[in-house]
């Protein structure tokens, strides 16, 4: 017909003028959105019969704006930072130190909550470390080790040791568990360890602990390290669960641990962690039991978890501020973090000479006063490209600095 007759020119004009009549059309909408959200904002008294007329006429936009509206609503409170007052926080403490004493088997989870104190974040921060480098400061070992074991981290590996905790199942990736001395077989890393590479063409699969953060050169779905296993030749890979990745290493994931302890859980406590994440592996909830067969649940978080609902406590608080709170109610001493008994020197495989300049991130050192040096302050960018990625996130590492020679 017409389009046969003049193929190219109709059709344009007609798609032309569908194009526009659609930008009008959402033109108009906008504009009765604008309209019908003017008039819900007034307080009903004060809508004068016209406006009540423009509700009642777009009932269905006022409905759909209103439930916008509380959605919102619930997602604003669902962020927010809510904190116990101090004597509120206290006589909840006190109940979860009754069912730490009282729990058979008492299993904690930790997110990353737990290590906020660990200046963690601040690693690249504005006043981080590689910004500091970037700089071209001579930055101490002490600075460069910020992240050490918190005050929850110490008092956590101590109720281990007092039998009171059973089992510490972790989605956290830097490796401060460890460091704390909780032993291996008490802790299952979901999502990997920074400090840990391991070769996957031996078998059993062999596993290299390194005293600087692996994970440079590695990002979702692409593990490999860039050092190669001493014993086979293979290439080493980090242990970092990306989100959308399945984790199958055994270690220090510990998949088996986690399940075990889960399964024979009276009481799981859970700090710091949003639990968006865990609450997706069901076995870690027991939920396949009726409500009233599963582990009592106790939270310490400072915002909103998915699980709030079925805890039998939930504890707005900072969890230095509660673990320091229960210890004292349990009357158990937390230890302080002794950085020269830190378990990761003992667990560490030194590199080979070859390997040494193979990384560009900070060793940890046994003793503060060492300084390490960093010459590269002038060097081009070319490096930073190399050092993307990383489990911190993208785009942030810039490490021009040059390795300190192996002791
Ligand atoms: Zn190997």
């Amino acid at each position: 017909m017409e389009e046969e007759a003049e193929p190219g020119v109709s059709s344009r004009t007609e798609r032309k003028a569908m194009e526009k009549a659609k930008i009008l059309q959402r033109e108009s909408d906008r504009k009765l959105v604008r309209l019908v959200g003017r008039v819900l904002k007034k307080p009903e008294a004060e809508r004068s019969e016209e406006e009540a007329a423009v509700l009642l006429l777009h009932g269905e936009t006022a409905e759909e704006l209103c439930k916008r509206q509380v959605r919102r609503n619930v997602l604003k409170r669902k962020q927010e930072e809510v904190y116990d007052d101090a004597d509120e926080l206290k006589s909840k403490v006190k109940q979860l130190a009754a069912a730490v004493e009282q729990a058979k088997h008492l299993v904690v989870y930790t997110g990353a909550g737990i290590s906020t104190a660990a200046s963690i974040p601040d690693y690249r921060g504005p006043n981080g470390v590689w910004t500091q480098l970037q700089k071209g400061r001579t930055i101490s070992s002490s600075d460069l080790s910020k992240a050490e074991p918190t005050l929850t981290h110490m008092c956590i590996r101590m109720l281990h040791k007092e039998n009171l905790v059973r089992h510490v199942v972790s989605q956290n990736c830097d490796g401060l568990h460890l460091r704390s001395g909780l032993p291996r077989h008490a802790l299952s890393e979901l999502h990997g360890n920074m400090f840990i590479e391991v070769c996957t063409s031996c078998s059993p699969v062999r596993e290299y602990v390194r005293l600087f953060d692996v994970t440079e050169r590695t990002s979702l779905h692409r593990h490999g390290t860039g050092r190669r296993c001493s014993h086979c030749g293979g290439e080493l890979s980090d242990t970092i669960v990306h989100f959308g990745e399945r984790g199958t290493l055994e270690q220090p994931l510990n998949w088996k641990g986690a399940s075990e302890a889960a399964e024979k859980a009276d009481v799981i406590l859970c700090l710091g962690s949003s639990l968006k994440v865990l609450k997706k592996y069901p076995c870690l909830w027991c939920m396949n039991r009726p409500g009233s067969k599963r582990p009592k649940l106790y939270i310490v978080n400072l915002q909103w978890t998915p699980k709030d609902d079925l805890a039998v406590l939930k504890i707005h608080g900072k969890c230095d501020d509660v673990m320091s709170l229960l210890m004292e109610a349990l009357n158990i001493q937390i230890p302080v973090f002794d950085r020269a008994k830190d378990p990761i020197f003992s667990l560490a495989t030194a590199l080979r000479q070859e390997e040494v300049n193979s990384h560009t991130r900070e060793v940890i050192a046994p003793l503060d006063g060492q300084e390490v040096c960093f010459p590269g302050s002038g060097e081009p960018a070319e490096e930073a490209t190399a050092v993307l990625g990383g489990w911190f996130g993208r785009g942030q590492g810039k490490g021009r600095k040059k390795k300190k020679k192996a002791a």
